[in-house]
């Protein structure tokens, strides 16, 4: 039984979907680490899949009431 594997830290990109594992270069910034490389890092905005919401904020409470006046 001296077959041991490292056991490395592994994120899932939300970008590509897929699994990666921890690597020395990102030894100091693990725990920033949210894509698999650069290229996903860079397309995180060019196409949105499942996500979709809209950014506008009500209309309803535009105006808000003004204590002096
Ligand atoms: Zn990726």
């Amino acid at each position: 039984m001296a077959h041991r594997k490292p056991h490395l830290p592994t994120k899932t990109c939300p970008v590509c979907g897929r699994p990666f594992a921890w690597r020395k270069k990102w030894a100091r910034d693990w725990d920033a680490v949210v894509y698999c490389s650069e290229r996903c890092r860079r397309s995180r905005r060019a196409r949105s899949g499942p996500e979709a919401g809209g950014a506008s904020p009500p209309a309803a409470s535009r105006t808000r009431p003004r204590s002096s006046g």
